[in-house]
């Protein structure tokens, strides 16, 4: 009775911001446990550094560079060199290679010879599984590289404040937000025209040729005329009532996820001037204190993950397919054991989002394409973004959204016989990486508010 429609804004009565809140105090300790203490949900395989953007000229979106850094940092040059951005966005750790289908068969034993750490059970981080499927929700990682990317700490690369900004990192969400005018726009979207030219390859590749065609400027200033979410973005929840509910969930998913990054980056802010790592008060006020509507969205993502997990737990407790240790039966039992302390957590509470109400309608099927199209375009986007610790938690959370999806609206749980959810391990991993980001968002939001509602006490 009291599931959050996706219609319905966060501060409805029976899912409140404290129902979220309470829950989340008990999912995130299980959270942290699983992502911090496991080999399995701590590496992450990511193509980085051998995609290009496929959107437009790499030179004019990448913004690693101090030319851009500048904008956020009054002047850089007055800072210690490790504190610059160009700095900050750097991974740290020992990466290690996708071992690849060759290197599998010459050494099935211990295939990224150690290069991750000393105390990183391989066999638990390396996967071999690399098919596609028609369900996903984004672009698999080995879509048009040859490299099968690299396995990346990501406890030694913490989503934090990176100095990434400018109009590098303006473009990416300005593009991504883009994704969200469907079919009320004039502007030619990379999944129209894909659906048009699919005989020349990706989609993404037309929508380039378009935005050169055309001028970025220009595109952007007509997209900003016909997006039909303009004038709702400056109000509150979603009163924007001619939209319809699908669109306006793909909208809060991703202004939901920009907000989980603007409260990580304020939350782990660098002080230039000190080389303290502390919250910063002045900009979780500007960019999301001023807005209950993007904070309203970072709560709505996280009971569209929680339904998700929720969704997926029999599955993994009931079905071996899921090894999470391939060959270590203490290190599986262990993995899987926290595994379903956060899943048992999050089926806690009345099932929390009703994804039954979506694609129902005539245009459901078609509308349910356009939805995934749009989204593997966000997930293409984020190989323009030009800060690698960005880019590595950008495609993390896209990729994580994208298995939530996946599991919400691809996977019947009244199917008969019941359909397997088969997830890739990177799937797995950016799922529940995705729902720990957010779980610490909203540890981190209640704080600030703390902060900012009560300042003596915080001090
Ligand atoms: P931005 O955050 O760039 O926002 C641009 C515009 O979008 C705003 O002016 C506003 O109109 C609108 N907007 C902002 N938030 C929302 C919202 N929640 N919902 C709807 N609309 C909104 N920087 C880091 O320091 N660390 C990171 O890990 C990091 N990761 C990033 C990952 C990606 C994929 C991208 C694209 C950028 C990332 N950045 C990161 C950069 C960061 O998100 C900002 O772009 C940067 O800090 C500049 O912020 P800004 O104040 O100019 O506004």
């Amino acid at each position: 009775a009291c599931a959050i429609s996706p219609r319905a804004i966060v501060s409805d009565a029976c899912a409140s911001y404290s129902t979220l809140e309470r829950l989340n105090s008990k999912v995130k300790p299980a959270l942290d446990e699983l992502t911090q203490t496991t080999d399995f949900f701590s590496h992450y395989r990511v193509n980085l550094f051998h995609k290009k953007c496929p959107f437009w000229n790499d030179e004019n979106g990448m913004c690693g560079n101090i030319a851009c850094a500048v904008e956020t940092l009054d002047n850089e040059e007055d800072i210690p060199p490790v504190w610059r951005a160009s700095e900050l966005g750097k991974l740290e750790g020992p990466r290690a290679r996708h071992p690849g289908k060759s290197m599998q068969k010459e050494q099935p034993e211990r295939p990224l010879q150690g290069r991750l750490g000393e105390n990183v059970g391989e066999s638990c981080v390396v996967e071999y599984d690399d098919e596609c499927d028609d369900r996903d929700y984004c672009v698999p990682e080995d879509e048009s590289a040859s490299s099968k990317g690299d396995y990346v700490s990501l406890l030694r690369n913490p989503e934090r404040f990176t100095g990434y900004a400018g109009d590098g990192a303006k473009q990416v969400w300005d593009a991504i937000y883009r994704e969200n005018c469907f079919q009320r726009s004039s502007f030619p979207h990379a999944a129209e025209l894909g659906k048009e030219t699919s005989a020349k390859g990706p989609a993404a590749m037309d929508f380039k040729a378009v935005l050169e065609a055309a001028g970025r400027q220009q595109v952007l200033e007509e997209q900003r005329q016909h997006n039909p979410l303009t004038p709702f973005v400056a109000k509150t929840g979603f009163e924007h009532e001619d939209e319809c509910l699908e669109k306006r969930v793909f909208y809060r998913i991703i202004s939901g996820m920009h907000a989980s990054i603007s409260t990580h980056l304020c939350w782990d802010f660098l002080n230039q001037t000190t080389g303290q790592w502390q919250p910063n008060v002045d900009c979780y006020v500007n960019r999301l204190h001023k807005f209950p509507d993007r904070i309203s969205n970072l709560y709505f993502n996280f009971a569209l993950l929680t339904r998700a997990i929720a969704k997926l737990g029999p599955y993994l407790s009931q079905h071996q397919d899921y090894t999470f240790c391939l060959g270590d039966p203490d290190q599986d039992a262990a993995t899987r054991a926290k595994v379903m302390a956060v899943t048992d957590r999050a089926a806690s509470v009345p099932q929390i989002f009703d994804e039954s109400l979506m694609f129902k309608n005539g245009e459901g099927p078609s509308l349910k394409e356009d939805f995934r199209n749009r989204f593997r375009n966000v997930s293409r986007l984020m190989d323009c973004v030009g800060c690698d610790k960005c880019r590595l938690w950008g495609k993390l959370q896209t990729a994580g959204y994208g298995a939530a999806l996946k599991v919400l609206f691809e996977f019947d749980n009244n199917d008969s016989p019941p359909v397997l959810p088969i997830l890739k391990r990177t799937e797995l991993v950016a799922l529940f990486n995705t729902y720990a980001r957010l779980s610490s968002s909203i540890d981190a939001i209640q704080k600030f508010r703390k902060m900012v509602e009560q300042p003596d006490a915080a001090a």
